[in-house]
């Protein structure tokens, strides 16, 4: 039997691989280029759960399919929780990884507190209104980057509890503690209930 059909509001193709995975073979995710939505989706919301709601809500609204959105914001305790919504822009609109973690790591330089959080907003439209789903990855900003894998803050992050940064763990260990893994394994949950 084919795999139930769940639209994705990404044009990632990395992101579309990791959700995949999460969603260990319940799934057939599928990204917005598939079902001929080539504009940018837009995300003008002051808070990570309004932008994953904005998401997943454009694409219901414009393609007529339910869909999920994801959207996630490191807060940086000795920041007040910036950057938060801002996490991609940090460093400025060009969103590059490699500026936005030298600024975060300038930015921390001389604290006492390098304590942060990723945090993902799952939105999930479905014939019963938008549900939301989140996850929370509680760790610590390193002091320089190391690791290669996985991509934006990666190599800066140090999950509660390891030694290592996430670029130094593989896919599957990242995901079985992330803020998005945990977000998604939420979000299957009330899937299969649905049936
Ligand atoms: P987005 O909502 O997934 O687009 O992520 C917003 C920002 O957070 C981007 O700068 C991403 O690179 C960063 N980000 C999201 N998830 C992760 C992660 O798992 N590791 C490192 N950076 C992430």
């Amino acid at each position: 039997m084919p795999l139930p059909r769940l639209v994705f509001a990404t044009r990632n193709p990395g992101k579309v691989q990791e959700i995949a995975q999460l969603l260990d073979g319940h799934f057939q995710v599928i990204g917005l280029d598939e079902i001929g939505c080539t504009e940018d989706v837009p995300e003008t919301a002051e808070t990570i759960q309004g932008n994953a709601i904005q998401k997943a809500e454009y694409v219901k609204q414009h393609y007529g399919v339910d869909c999920f959105a994801d959207d996630t914001g490191l807060e940086v305790n000795a920041l007040g929780g910036a950057p938060g919504v801002y996490t991609a822009r940090y460093a400025g609109p060009e969103k590059n990884a490699d500026a936005n973690m030298a600024k975060l790591v300038g930015a921390l330089q001389g604290s006492g507190d390098r304590g942060a959080q990723f945090r993902t907003v799952i939105a999930l439209t479905g014939p019963q209104g938008t549900r939301t789903f989140e996850g929370i990855c509680p760790g610590t900003i390193a002091p320089e980057p190391s690791g290669v894998d996985g991509f934006g803050y990666d190599p800066v992050f140090v999950p509660r509890g390891r030694d290592c940064t996430f670029a130094e763990m593989d896919a599957a260990a990242k995901n079985a503690i992330s803020h998005r893994g945990i977000a998604v394994r939420a979000m299957v949950a009330e899937l299969r209930k649905d049936g």
